[in-house]
């Protein structure tokens, strides 16, 4: 009777041990952040219920010095899965195309026009929106797709009471640039050679670099051309020509990924403050 008794307890203790094994499976996360790989009945588990945010990375295809003409969209592309897991967010599928005409005359450059983009980005917003996502984080990786976002980012806002946050990382990140260089960037210049030697290292190519590739930018409206004389403009005179050092490219990497993520989660964290959308 004794011993029948001990093995009921024990039992009992080893059913307990069990129980943070299937409390953990409650919280476990989705089998994907890739919304191009999800299945829509998971989807429907998770949003808004357990994952309220998602990063939707935007791009261009034009030239970049000597590195890939895709950099604008892929250095997004790989930001979001470097932060979605720490965000708790998904990633929506890439916007691969953007407005470029200054550069449409470089081979393998296309642009896609005001008229074309803007009604098309805010329909990305909406269907997000509609999906009810709380919080849209647009990674930016090209400049001249900045106005457009922002002016469709203010308006699906307010149209579907969404907060929507625009993160033109390169500009973001000036700080991190003047770090890791001791210099301000460019376009394809140090900041975001570094970035996509991290990931990409074989498709970056010094031995094609000289420096007479590079332009400064134009101090205010001191000239405009069209095409644009070279696909690396430097923000500053002199400085921002990319340093192809690939130690250096991978302290970047995890810097600007960083500098972003802390962003985000400040933005959202005002958001929810302020009970705004909830
Ligand atoms: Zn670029």
């Amino acid at each position: 009777m004794k011993y029948k008794k001990e093995s009921l307890l024990i039992i009992l203790i080893g059913c307990f041990l069990w129980l943070p094994v299937f409390a953990e499976k409650k919280v476990e996360g989705p089998t994907t952040r890739d919304m191009n790989l999800m299945n829509w009945q998971e989807f429907q588990r998770f949003v808004p219920e357990q994952i309220e945010s998602v990063l939707l990375p935007v791009g261009s295809i034009e030239p970049h010095g000597v590195m890939p003409s895709g950099t604008d969209s892929l250095a997004p592309e790989v930001m979001a899965r470097e932060i979605a897991l720490r965000l708790n967010a998904l990633i929506a599928p890439t916007l691969n195309y953007g407005v470029t005409p200054a550069m449409q005359a470089y081979p393998g450059a296309v642009s896609i026009t005001e008229e074309a983009y803007s009604p098309f980005i805010k329909n990305i917003l909406k269907g997000l929106a509609d999906n009810r996502f709380i919080n849209i984080i647009i990674l930016n990786g090209h400049g001249g797709n900045t106005a457009f976002l922002q002016k469709a980012a203010a308006e699906i806002s307010n149209l579907c009471r969404v907060r929507i946050l625009v993160v033109n990382w390169w500009a973001l990140t000036s700080e991190v640039t003047q770090e890791v260089f001791g210099e301000d960037g460019g376009h394809a210049g140090n900041n975001e050679t570094a970035y996509i030697q991290a990931v990409y290292p074989e498709h970056i190519h010094p031995e094609w670099f000289d420096r007479e590739m590079a332009t400064p930018n134009a101090k205010g409206s001191a000239w405009y051309a069209v095409p644009v004389p070279s696909s690396i403009l430097l923000y500053e005179k002199g400085q921002g020509y990319p340093t192809f050092d690939k130690k250096q490219a991978d302290q970047y990497f995890q810097k600007v990924n960083k500098r972003v993520a802390e962003l985000i989660e400040d933005i959202i964290r005002k958001w929810d403050k302020a009970k705004l959308y909830r």
